[in-house]
């Protein structure tokens, strides 16, 4: 029987890029996935892939920064698939800058997606995970919860929030049958690498190629990694073999931040 098979997920940012890879792959687990975010034409491409792997989907439109909307949210996937016993917090934002051009705007916004929309998501759905005493939490970090670099002074303080929501919630609901990770990637191959690499472009004059050889350089492994890595190790995270694993923040990236 498929690792997954009668559980329930919802993946916010889902509509494409790391989380339309993580709905599938949850899917192709056997769950029933429910996403997540903004823009709902790519939720409903998500939505008919998950159906084509013979899984139920449900797309949600929500903003995840707004507490009201994903209580209807969790909702909505309550009455449409039941409850979610697997939360995967993907939505986020980047932008970056020196911290001295970093408008309050900027700042806001990454806190709020990434940091405080990940509460409100872990909030909500929390209490059916400690009733039925089984949930899995994956917070879609990056290697900026973990170190600092230049320009991204917003972006890091959101995923060392994220990260610390991460570990404090999985110390809370350790021995209630609930884990609660972090994945931490480098660089990966999706439109928000996209954008990062025509804003290297744009300031620096260089080719967008030379850009992303730049990005690609942050690894060891010379490359960026690909959103189906990312969905695997989350998949993983969910299944039974990795109940043991807690309060933890992966790091993949080929190898360059090793903590
Ligand atoms: P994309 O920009 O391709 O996708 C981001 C997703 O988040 C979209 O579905 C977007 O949908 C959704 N989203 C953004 N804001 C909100 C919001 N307020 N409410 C609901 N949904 C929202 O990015 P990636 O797939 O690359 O990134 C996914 C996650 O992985 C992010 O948390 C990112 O920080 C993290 N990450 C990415 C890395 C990379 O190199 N790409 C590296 C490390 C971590 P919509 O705009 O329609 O709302």
């Amino acid at each position: 029987m498929a690792e997954l098979a009668g559980r329930i997920a919802l993946v916010t940012g889902g509509g494409r890029g790391i989380g339309r890879a993580v709905a599938l792959a949850l899917a192709s687990e056997g769950a029933d996935v429910a996403v997540a975010a903004r823009s709902a034409d790519e939720l409903e491409e998500t939505v008919s892939a998950v159906r084509a792997a013979g899984r139920r989907g449900e797309a949600i439109v929500c903003d995840v920064t707004h507490r009201p909307n994903v209580d209807a949210m969790v909702a909505r996937v309550r009455t449409a698939l039941g409850d979610p016993l697997i939360l995967v917090n993907n939505a986020g934002v980047a932008a970056s800058a020196k911290l001295t051009d970093t408008t309050d705007e900027m700042w806001d916004g990454m806190l709020r997606v990434n940091a405080t929309g990940a509460f409100y998501c872990t909030r909500a759905v929390l209490p059916a995970m400690l009733q039925a005493k089984w949930g899995r939490v994956i917070n879609v970090a990056s290697i900026a919860a973990k170190m600092g670099a230049p320009y991204i002074a917003a972006y890091a303080a959101s995923k060392h929030a994220l990260l610390g929501l991460t570990r404090a919630v999985a110390a809370e609901v350790a021995a209630r049958g609930i884990t609660v990770n972090a994945v931490c990637p480098g660089y990966v191959d999706t439109e928000m690498t996209d954008a990062s690499t025509a804003n290297i472009a744009s300031r620096t004059g260089r080719s967008e190629q030379d850009a992303r050889k730049i990005l690609e350089g942050f690894s060891p492994q010379g490359r960026l990694m690909t959103a189906a890595e990312v969905a695997t190790l989350t998949a993983f995270l969910c299944s039974d073999a990795a109940r043991g694993v807690n309060g933890q923040g992966l790091v993949l990236d080929g190898g360059a931040v090793q903590s």
